[in-house]
């Protein structure tokens, strides 16, 4: 356990047994209060994970996103055509192609084995991009 959780677990203790507790615990113990005191230690221990998660945000362009929205929108992004959609439609090929069913009808349909394979895959998006952009 780290300082901080030590400290804040005495505190809660504090408010509810008073200084004593914390100043000499054995000698007023009880089984009950044992228990008590395990839960408490469970509570804060359980409100720390949550805390945690919440928190833990990732600074994307400049702004906080929280972690989960960012993994669930990058799973929303095609990532042959880098758009971001919205569509249920683009979620199966998505699923079955990691592009949506724009891309799928662009690049895949009927060469669904390059597309299977992913350095044939990469080599044919770059080559794409590349002529594109010339
Ligand atoms: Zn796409």
């Amino acid at each position: 356990m780290d300082l901080n959780k030590i400290a804040r677990l005495e505190k809660a203790i504090a408010q509810k047994y008073g200084q004593i507790a914390i100043a000499n615990p054995r000698s007023f113990w009880t089984q009950q209060k044992e228990e008590e005191y395990l839960e408490e230690l469970k509570d804060i221990y359980q409100n720390d994970i949550k805390s945690k998660e919440y928190n833990e945000k990732i600074n994307k362009d400049g702004f906080l996103v929280a972690k989960k929205l960012l993994n669930r929108e990058r799973d929303r992004t095609c990532p042959a055509c880098f758009t971001y959609s919205f569509n249920p439609k683009d979620d199966f090929y998505m699923n079955k192609y990691d592009c949506c069913s724009k891309c799928y009808i662009k690049f895949v349909e009927g060469r669904e084995e390059r597309w299977s394979n992913l350095t044939e895959r990469v080599e044919f998006l770059a080559a794409y991009y590349d002529q594109g952009e010339k």
